[in-house]
């Protein structure tokens, strides 16, 4: 059987730039991603999409282009992980062993949990900026989009990029506004939270946005069904089970989030985790809580922080060198603050750049003289659109300005 020194199952950004930083700070350790895709995505571009200001080409490369020198890459999904014994299987059945292993598989989407997600998004009434081929797809329809009701949902599961949902919702905003229709169109966003943005110093910001834009908000509400056929989509408040069906001429749907099968399923990865179903790791060392030769990045991770590619950036640098410890029979010593960072579009040329730790604590990444982050900024949104799609592959997937 095949052994290798760190195994890291799922190359999307966790993956590649986890991979990447390991083989930077140590020539000699053998590597291996397993990861069945061709391609590999930009995903943070994708509601800039859907809002017409990126080429969805640009988002995605050659998975190979990104696969670290002396790295071996099995293109396959791995369908079994046994931590007892530190073996994966594959798809074609094959099992390789681990000293190390790092989780990245990110989630996987759940659209059968909600009757008539998948048929809706077959319509020119729904999309979703979280699938590759539908991004496009919400453009064409906003940029169409004459009079009615545009809603905007959030899933009742943890979910990648928290503010996502709310970013195109106030792009679609100003698409209304520059095509002199807005007093023609209602805005409505669904969400089962009980704020928009929870982080003290940048909810002030977004809520004073909704305000302006005058978006109609249903707090405590999940999406339970859809009847494409009728265009209605029906809600459940989550305190009291009551049901509210709305008609829709535009819905932007977010699927239900999970980790998947080969982790949700596995008892042993994920029984105790902060957040059911995902990966049970520390909070601070991202060391899996019963295995101490596995360790979990992005996604797939039970722990609260916010689902994010610029979490990985900086959890790269606490659990690569945390890996080589635990190779070298030294307890884990680099802790993750919880940092991540969330350029929170708030309108075109316009982002507030929201930097928090755990606990919501704020943070910032600049000098206050320089900016108020906590304020809308044409900077950031240039760091937005361009600097920051250029760091992904040509630094960060290179294992470079992360930690
Ligand atoms: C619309 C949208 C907007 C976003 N905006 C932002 C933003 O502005 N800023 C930001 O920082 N982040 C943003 N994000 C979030 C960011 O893209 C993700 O948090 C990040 O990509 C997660 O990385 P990951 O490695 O955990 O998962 P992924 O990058 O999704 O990679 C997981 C990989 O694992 C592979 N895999 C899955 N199952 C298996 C298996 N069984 N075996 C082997 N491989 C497997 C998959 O094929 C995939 O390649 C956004 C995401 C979306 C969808």
């Amino acid at each position: 059987m095949k052994k290798y020194d760190v195994i890291f199952v799922g190359g999307g950004t966790a993956g590649i730039s986890g991979a990447a930083y390991l083989r930077r700070l140590d020539d000699e350790v053998t590597i291996a991603i397993i990861e069945p895709s061709e391609w590999h995505y930009y995903q943070p571009a994708w509601t800039l999409v859907g809002a017409g200001v990126y080429k969805i080409e640009k988002t995605r490369k050659k998975e190979a282009n990104y696969i670290p020198k002396n790295s071996v890459w099995i293109k396959s999904e791995a369908t079994e992980i046994d931590p007892v014994n530190n073996e994966v299987k594959l798809g074609n059945g094959e099992k390789i062993q681990y000293k190390a292993l790092v989780i990245t598989t990110g989630v996987s989407y759940q659209l059968e949990k909600i009757e008539g997600f998948k048929e809706a998004l077959n319509t020119q009434y729904a999309s979703t900026n979280y699938i590759y081929k539908y991004a496009p797809h919400t453009w064409e329809i906003l940029k169409n989009f004459k009079e009615g009701k545009a809603i905007f949902t959030v899933p009742d599961t943890p979910y990648k990029c928290g503010a996502a949902p709310l970013k195109i919702m106030f792009l679609a905003d100003e698409i209304f506004r520059k095509k002199g229709i807005r007093d023609n169109v209602e805005i409505i966003l669904f969400t089962p939270k009980e704020h928009l943005f929870s982080i003290k110093g940048f909810a002030e910001s977004i809520n004073a946005t909704a305000q302006a834009k005058n978006i109609k908000t249903y707090f405590l509400h999940r999406l339970v069904a859809i009847d494409p056929e009728t265009k209605r989509a029906t809600f459940e408040n989550i305190q009291n089970g009551k049901r509210l069906t709305e008609e829709y001429n535009f819905i932007h749907l977010v699927p239900p989030q999970k980790p998947p099968k080969v982790v949700c399923d596995n008892p042993d990865l994920v029984e105790g985790s902060e957040q059911p179903f995902f990966l049970n790791v520390s909070r601070y060392t991202l060391q899996h809580k019963r295995f101490e030769n596995i360790f979990g990045m992005g996604d797939v991770c039970g722990a609260p922080f916010a689902k994010s590619g610029a979490a990985i950036r900086k959890q790269v640098g606490v659990v690569i060198p945390n890996i080589l410890q635990t190779l070298r029979s030294h307890t884990p010593t680099h802790k993750y603050s919880g940092y991540t960072g969330c350029p929170f579009i708030v309108g075109y040329r316009k982002v507030v750049m929201a930097e928090f730790l755990y606990d919501g604590i704020p943070t910032s990444s600049f000098p206050k003289w320089l900016i108020d982050t906590t304020k809308p900024s044409y900077l950031m949104w240039l760091l937005k659109v361009y600097f920051l799609p250029w760091m992904y592959w040509n630094m960060m997937l290179k294992g470079k300005m992360v930690g």
